[in-house]
């Protein structure tokens, strides 16, 4: 099976190819040709393992060995033997995705993209290094750092904006060790750092690169395992039987997490509706409400910095899967980048809005809820997951739509402890290491090993960058 961009079907490659790119040449983003269908009924009893290994061998077929590289890739490196196991909380059932090296759910995907990446470069002969290039909103640097420090035959680098991650997110990127990791402040926000990695892609094309963000296919196939292990997860629990849709609500930003969501769906998991879940930066509430993408607004700091996100690049392959006409979805992405805005026909919104519901909360509902979910069911969640929480509950409420409902948690409560310790009442120190501590001996959830003794690794990583430093930073490398 071939990919080919958003922007245009005569742009194919194979998938090890669309892999290796990471983005398409024209700036669109890869596709599989078809959503493939799968046997899910009998998917979803599998074990993590197992089961990555038919998800990402079906979105990406062509490259060998899968099983391999999938047992390669989770083993010993999350502190559940489940990899994303399931927990009820209350009137939800939480899928916990942050136990893995970073303590985010973007590990799930980034374990597995560089046994991806190098399976692919093998499969093609290739023999130059690849240069990865990362922007990050907190939690793909970290992890993109973890998964492919000292990989022969690769080299990465993260570009985060300086100031608008946690203490604790940053710490975690500026410690990083390996030969072949470099990692840049940016002055400016997320969509700065996302363009300009976009533009070197523009401008560098004879270097050989490849990126880490959820542009890449090879970062979405892994996080549709999830999905259906979660499904199974149900149904083992005599929760639902074979066929029940089960709702999921999804704290968004680019758009990567959820529009995994409804490949599985696409493929065949009996999913209902997806709850894409924001913050204050509720462009894609706006979106899923009205037809309009309007990206001209300020861009907010929120709690929770990971969906601090004006520009959702996956929203462009949904776009591509409900049209299939890559002529609109390049105009439609050309019209955002010029004029910061776009409306979707109405027929195309329809499809949309027939399977996404879109709510967002304030960092002030968000701390009543982590408040609130650890008072009433001892859950203690970060702000991300508040924000999917309480999207979640308004759409039980505004809909009545009583189907079991699972809400993704992103990320570890102590790489936010500042924002955690402020909702559960107490005055959190300055300092996050300092409330990383207090949060823990206030609640005895325990602490993930590799958030321990952080404050203490040397910082190797300090030079902040402009904006327009990133390319001839990149060419130096
Ligand atoms: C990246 C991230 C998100 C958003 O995921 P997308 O795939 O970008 O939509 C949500 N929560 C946390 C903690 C994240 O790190």
């Amino acid at each position: 099976m071939f990919c080919h961009s958003t922007r245009d079907e005569s742009l194919r490659a194979d998938c090890a190819r669309g892999v290796l790119e990471g983005l398409a040449p024209d700036g669109g983003l890869y596709v599989p040709e078809e959503i493939p269908q799968v046997d899910a009924r009998a998917w979803v009893n599998l074990p993590f393992l197992p089961l990555a290994t038919q998800v990402i061998s079906a979105i990406l077929p062509g490259i060998s060995s899968m099983e391999s590289l999938v047992e390669r890739a989770y083993t010993g490196k999350f502190s559940s033997p489940e990899v994303t196991p399931t927990v009820k909380a209350g009137p939800f059932t939480v899928l916990e995705l942050f136990h893995g090296p970073t303590s985010a759910f973007k590990d799930v995907a980034l374990c597995m993209l560089p046994q991806l990446l190098t399976a692919a470069k093998a499969q093609k002969g290739m023999k130059e290094d690849i240069l990865i290039l990362t922007a990050t909103s907190g939690d793909t640097g970290k992890a993109a750092l973890e998964g492919f420090r000292d990989v022969p035959g690769v080299k990465i680098c993260v570009f985060y904006p300086e100031g608008g991650v946690s203490q604790v997110q940053e710490a975690q990127m500026v410690t990083q060790e390996g030969r072949n990791v470099f990692v840049f402040g940016v002055k400016g926000n997320f969509d700065d750092a996302q363009s300009g990695v976009k533009h070197i892609f523009a401008a560098a094309d004879h270097r050989r690169l490849s990126t880490a963000n959820s542009m890449n296919l090879g970062r979405l196939a892994p996080q549709i395992t999830y999905y259906f292990k979660a499904y199974g997860d149900l149904l083992k629990g005599g929760e639902i039987a074979w066929g029940q849709k089960v709702n999921f609500s999804v704290p968004t930003g680019n758009f990567g997490d959820i529009l995994a969501g409804y490949l599985a769906k696409e493929m065949g998991l009996p999913v209902g509706t997806l709850i894409c879940a924001s913050n204050e930066n509720n462009v894609l509430t706006d979106f899923l409400a009205t037809g309009t993408y309007d990206r001209r607004r300020p861009l907010h700091k929120t709690i929770s910095p990971s969906m601090d996100i004006l520009i959702s690049s996956n929203l462009e392959r949904l776009l591509y899967f409900v049209s299939r006409d890559t002529s609109l979805v390049k105009d439609l992405m050309e019209k955002l980048n010029q004029e910061g805005h776009y409306t979707l026909p109405e027929s195309l919104m329809a499809k949309i809005q027939a399977q996404f519901w879109g709510g967002w909360c304030s960092d002030e509902k968000g701390k009543q809820v982590i408040s609130r979910v650890y008072g009433d069911y001892g859950y203690l969640c970060d702000p991300h997951t508040a924000a999917g929480w309480a999207a979640a509950e308004e759409y039980r409420g505004k809909t009545g739509d009583e189907n079991p409902l699972v809400v993704l948690s992103t990320a570890s409560p102590y790489k936010f402890p500042e924002a955690v310790l402020s909702a559960l009442g107490e005055a959190a120190p300055k300092d996050g290491f300092a409330a990383l501590a207090q949060l823990h001996g206030k609640t005895a959830v325990p602490v993930p090993r590799n958030l321990l003794g952080l404050e203490q690794k040397p910082r190797l990583h300090t030079r902040v960058i402009g904006k327009d430093e990133m390319l001839p930073t990149v060419l130096g490398l």
